[in-house]
């Protein structure tokens, strides 16, 4: 059977078999598998695919290669443009840190930890939300609209790797971390009636989210979450401009008590 040459961008040489990670793979060509069949059998998420060339001309997933066809596989372009704007994410069960950290920098992020795949592609399809995941074969489903592939193996880099691929507008402290709702400034004196006394003693500023009535305040955890907060503004500072010119307001009189951990 005649050979099809692929060259994978480094970015994308993860998702290949060790034997592959070298990043060009020589490939039978079959006369009938689609190019996207091909780079998706290799391992690699369609959703992770930036474009696709043969003999450094564009083509589509649906490209049949042929013999001594040379394709390039190129990864998606950082930060990466989106259908929706501003971005709304749905995360997978097993990304709850960070979902909860892309809420803390006010980033519209649905999470359930308890939601099987069905579930996740019916939501993000749905809410029109990019699903994010580390699980290949969900990626790989046809039914689903969009995602992406969390690089990382901690919060730490998981949420560095959002930040950096879809650039996203922050507005830091305006979402409750629980539930996603909105968060409003509210008076000491309306919610007096529902804090600790050491609470009332200690602290002055409170806002309520809209949607779960939780409340929060600068508490134990705040110096922790600043820093979440501080690393997210100044790695959003120092990115390329990304599709998004709008930071959204920076900082903002309350903070919250739930860590993100
Ligand atoms: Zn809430």
């Amino acid at each position: 059977m005649s050979q099809v040459l692929i060259e994978f961008a480094a970015d994308l040489r993860l998702f290949l078999a060790p034997r592959n990670r070298g990043g060009q793979v020589r490939t039978g060509a079959d006369g009938t598998s689609s190019l996207g069949h091909v780079v998706e059998s290799l391992g690699v998420p369609l959703p992770e695919v930036g474009g696709l060339l043969v003999h450094g001309h564009p083509v589509a997933p649906a490209h049949r290669p042929t013999a001594d066809d040379v394709v390039r596989v190129l990864a998606v372009r950082r930060p990466q443009r989106l259908p929706i704007t501003p971005p709304r994410f749905l995360l997978d069960v097993h990304l709850g840190t960070v979902a909860r950290r892309l809420r803390l920098v006010g980033v519209d992020t649905a999470y359930g930890n308890d939601l099987d795949d069905d579930t996740l592609i019916e939501q993000a399809n749905r809410e029109r939300r990019v699903l994010l995941t580390q699980d290949r074969g969900l990626l790989r489903r046809r039914r689903l609209w969009l995602g992406a592939f969390v690089r990382g193996a901690g919060p730490d880099e998981q949420f560095g790797d959002l930040l950096g691929r879809f650039a996203p507008p922050l507005a830091p402290w305006t979402r409750c971390t629980a539930c996603n709702g909105s968060l409003s400034p509210v008076g000491k004196e309306a919610v007096a009636h529902l804090l600790e006394p050491g609470t009332r003693r200690s602290y002055d500023v409170f806002a309520r989210c809209e949607a779960c009535g939780r409340l929060y305040w600068k508490g134990a955890h705040h110096r922790r979450l600043e820093e979440i907060v501080e690393a997210a503004v100044r790695s959003a500072c120092s990115a390329p401009p990304g599709p998004h010119s709008d930071r959204g307001p920076s900082g903002g009189p309350v903070s919250e008590d739930p860590s993100p951990s």
